[in-house]
């Protein structure tokens, strides 16, 4: 099986061959590697007086169409291959939306919840140490991820203000509304993934055999993007059957209630953290299943919204919804891509289905830049604009071509990063 680096890279190598009249022959070689890598170690005392190390990374990929932009994650299982591949499909999803970025993306190998607030937040504070010379509004501007939160950004935004002697809060998005974040960006990627999932739909209509009405959803993770999204589409009255976290899934054929799940999450800090597990929240009123059983279940949506390598070519054949709508970050090997592909089943890629999120950050840089405020409304119209306008898009190239919709979502990237790189040259 390759790596999911391997994989992301070999996407954009296919998708070169694919252009008709590609803008300019060497964006292959730009997009093939990194711009910067950059690799240390974070030391501090930990609360027990012992010196705690974690290896951590900021990956730099491609800045063609703007200053570098991606979140950063903290993750026991994070690696250099990891934060690379993510860093390239971050420079493909600013590109498929249109937003004038590049791409990159920043990790420490840690599991969170094993540190104390003192200890995240020392972490939080040299991480930013490390990479401040790399880094700024318009040089690269880290945001949340796996692991991360509005907590953790604003210590990072402190951090990085201290060193540069001012005030500086474009230099990180997904910070608290409190420490000059924007409203609606905790919400954002969940959002954009409902409006893209609405378009699909509308889209589809009459095309695709959605088995139930209302639809049946079932997401994997229930962290900021599975839990927004489930509450948003729950809302405009799809019926989620299945959630699942780090620990298991739940599994109801008539419906979750989903408010009453929520409402635990806030109240005992269920599933962000390791306090209460999903299926205690749900008190034994639901069936459990394991996390593999979830990806299984005849839905008519599957949202993998927690971790890449998800579906692969051992269960991309048992695979049963119509629809797999990627909230997650690679969930999808490129072997069970083409098996989901030659099955019928349609795959909405991450670079559309989740790029609510960095829209978000988008309008976030913008207000921190100006020193202005909008209200939630008029954030959310606008990441809306923004993810209509990008599906449309990739509507567009996917009907000219043929394509699947990731093949259309990378080949309009490419050729946006080629002809930035023609009108440089
Ligand atoms: N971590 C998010 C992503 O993978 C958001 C990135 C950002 O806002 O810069 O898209």
């Amino acid at each position: 099986m390759s790596t999911f680096l391997e994989n992301t890279q070999k996407i954009v190598e296919d998708t070169v061959k694919i252009i008709p009249d590609l803008p300019n022959s060497d964006v292959l070689s730009r997009l093939k590697k990194p711009d910067r890598i950059l690799e240390f170690e974070i030391e501090f005392q930990g609360d027990d007086g012992t010196v705690k190390k974690f290896p951590a990374w900021r990956v730099q990929w491609n800045n063609t169409l703007g200053p570098y932009k991606g979140g950063v994650r903290f993750h026991q299982d994070s690696s250099k291959d990891e934060v690379m591949a993510l860093a390239l499909l971050m420079t493909i999803k600013n590109a498929v939306v249109g937003l004038p970025y590049g791409g990159a993306k920043g990790a420490v190998r840690v599991d969170p919840r094993s540190l104390s607030q003192r200890e995240l937040k020392l972490l939080s504070r040299e991480y930013v140490r490390k990479i401040f010379e790399y880094i700024g509004p318009d040089k690269d501007v880290p945001a949340p991820d796996v692991g991360t939160s509005p907590e953790i950004m604003d210590w990072m935004v402190d951090e990085y203000s201290i060193l540069a002697g001012h005030w500086e809060p474009a230099a990180f998005t997904g910070k608290s509304v409190e420490k000059g974040g924007s409203r609606g960006r905790d919400i954002a990627t969940g959002f954009g993934g409902f409006i893209i999932l609405r378009e699909f739909l509308k889209f589809r209509n009459s095309k695709l055999e959605i088995r139930n009405s209302p639809p049946k959803v079932a997401i994997q993770g229930f962290g900021n993007v599975g839990a927004n999204f489930a509450k948003i589409v729950h809302q405009n009255g799809l019926k989620i059957v299945a959630l699942s976290d780090s620990k298991g899934a739940i599994y109801n054929p008539d419906g979750l209630d989903v408010e009453e799940l929520l409402k635990i999450q806030k109240e005992r800090g269920v599933l962000n953290n390791t306090k209460c597990s999903l299926e205690e929240a749900a008190g034994g009123k639901c069936k459990t299943i394991s996390n593999e059983e979830l990806l299984e279940l005849g839905v008519d949506i599957l949202v993998p919204a927690a971790l890449e390598n998800q579906i692969t070519e051992n269960n991309a054949g048992t695979i049963r919804a119509n629809v797999v709508l990627e909230l997650a970050n690679g969930p999808t090997t490129e072997e069970a891509d083409r098996i989901l592909e030659r099955r019928g089943i349609e795959v909405i890629p991450d670079i559309l289905a989740n790029s609510g999120g960095v829209a978000g950050s988008y309008f976030e840089w913008l207000q921190s830049k100006e020193q202005k405020w909008w209200d939630e409304e008029t954030v959310l119209k606008k990441i809306e604009e923004v993810m209509n306008g990008a599906f449309v898009d990739v509507k567009k190239t996917k009907e000219e071509l043929n394509l699947s919709w990731r093949k259309a979502a990378y080949v309009m990237a490419t050729k946006r990063v080629a002809e930035a790189m023609k009108k440089a040259a």
